[in-house]
C-alpha cells in the first residue's frame, strides 16, 4: 500500500516552494504573472521527484511503500508534471517582462523547444504499446526535456532566480538533485552495488522456468516477498528485470521462478545455461505479511505465487498465524510449486491451501472464496500478488463485502 508519509512529503516541498513564491515575489508582477511561474515552478519540482524517484535508493521504499509503489508515484507524478507544463505555457504572459532582454530571449527558445521535445516523449513514455526494451531507452529521452526545462527558468523569458530570489534558489537545488539523480539513474551508477552470481541450474517448469543462483562474493540479504533486479552478463541480454526471490533468506542459493511473457523471459527459458554470469541488485520491496493480523488470506494469481513461496519456504513451525493460501491458476498443471506447498503447509499445521483451477470452473473471485473460506470476509488481513485486472476485481468486490482498505496489501508486477 502506497505509504502517506512519501506523499506528505512531497506536498510540503510543493507547499512549501509555493508559500516562497507568493510571498516574495516583486511588488510590481501582476497576479498572472506569480501565478504561470509557480505552475511552471511546481511542474519543475515534480519532474525533479519522478527523476529523483527512478534512482531507486532503497532507503525511500519505506517512505512510498516500496519500490513498485515509488515507480507509480514517478508516473503518476511525471503525467502531472506534463500537464502543469502544458498550463504553464499557454496561460504565460507572451510579452517580456520588464528588464528581460529580448536578444537573450531570441537566442535561448528552450520552452517552444521543451514542449515539443516534452509532448513527443510523454507520448512515448504512456504507451504500453512499445515492448519494454525499446522502451526504456526512448524513456530516458525524457532527461532531454529535464534539461531543456533547466535552460528555459535559467535564461527565457526572464532568468526565473533573478525575479523570484527565494523560490528561484529552491527551483536550482532541484535542478542540482535531478541531474545528479539522472546521471546516477541512466548511466548505471547504481551497477556498483551488484552482487555476483553464478548459474547453478535452469530448471524448466510449466510455462516457467526457475533459476538457481550461487553467490561468487557476498550474498543478497533479503526478506520474504522481496525481489531483486536480475541482469545476465552477456551479449544480447538487455536491460535487467525485476523478479521476486522464491527462495527463503538463509538459503545457500538465490532462486527466482521466472514465467514466460515476452521476448527475454523466453530467452531466460531456451538459451540460458549452468555457468553462466549474473548481476543481482536489491532487495527491494515492502510485501510482508509479518507485521499484519493473525487471519490472513494470501491470494496468488499464477506466478503471482513467488513472493508467498519464499514466505512459506522461511515460515517457522511456531508460527501462529492462521494463513489460508488461495493459489488460482489455469490448471492443476500450472500450478507450479503446489505439491511442495500442500507437503510445507501440512508440516506447518497453520496454513491451508486453497486451489483454484480456471478450468474447473473456479476462479479467483470474492464469491468463489467466500464459499472456500470458513469465517466472514471481513474477518481476515489480505496480501495478493497476481495479474492486475483480477486484483482489482477482488479489491473492489472486498471493499463491497465491507473490507477496510487498510486490510488489503498488493504487489504489482508491473512499473510502468
Ligand atoms: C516487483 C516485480 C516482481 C516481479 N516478480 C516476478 C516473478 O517472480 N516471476 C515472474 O515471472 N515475473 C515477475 N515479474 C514480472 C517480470 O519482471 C516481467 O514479466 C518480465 O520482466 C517480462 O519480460 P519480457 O521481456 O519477457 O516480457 P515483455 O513482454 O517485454 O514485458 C512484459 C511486461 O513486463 C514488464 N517488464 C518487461 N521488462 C521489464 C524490465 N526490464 N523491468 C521492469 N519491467 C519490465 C513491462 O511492464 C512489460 O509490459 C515481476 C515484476 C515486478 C515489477
Amino acid at each position: 500500500m502506497l505509504q502517506r508519509k512519501g506523499v506528505f512529503a512531497i506536498l510540503s516541498v510543493l507547499g512549501l516552494f509555493l508559500i516562497l513564491h507568493m510571498a516574495f515575489s516583486p511588488a510590481q508582477f501582476s497576479v498572472r504573472i506569480v501565478a504561470t511561474t509557480a505552475v511552471g515552478g511546481v511542474a519543475f519540482l515534480l519532474m525533479t521527484l519522478s527523476i529523483f524517484l527512478s534512482t531507486r535508493i532503497s532507503a525511500l521504499e519505506s517512505w512510498f511503500g516500496g519500490l513498485d509503489r515509488m515507480y507509480q508515484v514517478h508516473k503518476i507524478g511525471g503525467v502531472f508534471a506534463g500537464l502543469l507544463v502544458l498550463a504553464h505555457f499557454f496561460a504565460v504572459q507572451k510579452e517580456l517582462p520588464v528588464g528581460a532582454d529580448p536578444i537573450v530571449n531570441s537566442l535561448t527558445p528552450s520552452g517552444p523547444l521543451g514542449m515539443i521535445a516534452l509532448v513527443i516523449s510523454l507520448g512515448l513514455s504512456l504507451n504500453r504499446k512499445i515492448p519494454y526494451s525499446k522502451w526504456r531507452p526512448a524513456h530516458k529521452l525524457m532527461g532531454l526535456v529535464y534539461f531543456l526545462v533547466i535552460g528555459h527558468f535559467m535564461t527565457a523569458p526572464a532568468v526565473f532566480v533573478a525575479q523570484f530570489g527565494v523560490s528561484g534558489m529552491m527551483l536550482i537545488l532541484a535542478a542540482i538533485i535531478g541531474v545528479l539523480s539522472y546521471f546516477y539513474s541512466v548511466f548505471g551508477m547504481n551497477k556498483r552495488t551488484a552482487l555476483k552470481y553464478e548459474i547453478e541450474a535452469v530448471n524448466p517448469m510449466e510455462r516457467a522456468t526457475e533459476i538457481v543462483l550461487k553467490p561468487l562474493a557476498g550474498a543478497l540479504k533479503h526478506k520474504p516477498g522481496q525481489f531483486a533486479f536480475v541482469e545476465i552478463q552477456g551479449k544480447g541480454w538487455a536491460e535487467p528485470h525485476p523478479f521476486t526471490i522464491s527462495s527463503a533468506p538463509g538459503e545457500d542459493n538465490l532462486r527466482f521462478t521466472i514465467k514466460v511473457l515476452g521476448d527475454w523471459t523466453r530467452k531466460v527459458r531456451e538459451e540460458l545455461t549452468v555457468g553462466g554470469k549474473v548481476d543481482v541488485r536489491g532487495p527491494y520491496g515492502c510485501f510482508d505479511t509479518t507485521g499484519a493480523g493473525d487471519k490472513q488470506i494470501w491470494l496468488a494469481g499464477g506466478v503471482g505465487l513467488t513472493p508467498f513461496l519464499s514466505m512459506i519456504r522461511a515460515m517457522q513451525p511456531d508460527d501462529t498465524r492462521n494463513i489460508h493460501l488461495v493459489y488460482a491458476a489455469r490448471d492443476k498443471k500450472d500450478a507450479i510449486f503446489l505439491e511442495e506447498l500442500q507437503a510445507r503447509a501440512e508440516k506447518l499445521g497453520n496454513v491451508t491451501i486453497v486451489s483454484l483451477f480456471s478450468d474447473e470452473g473456479n476462479f479467483a473471485r470474492v464469491d468463489m472464496m467466500k464459499t472456500k473460506l470458513p469465517d466472514a470476509l471481513n474477518t481476515y488481513e489480505y496480501f495478493m500478488c497476481g495479474p492486475k485486472p483480477m486484483i482489482e476485481a477482488i479489491m473492489k468486490d472486498l471493499k463491497k463485502e465491507g473490507v477496510s482498505r487498510e486490510k488489503i496489501h498488493t504487489e504489482a508486477f508491473e512499473f510502468r
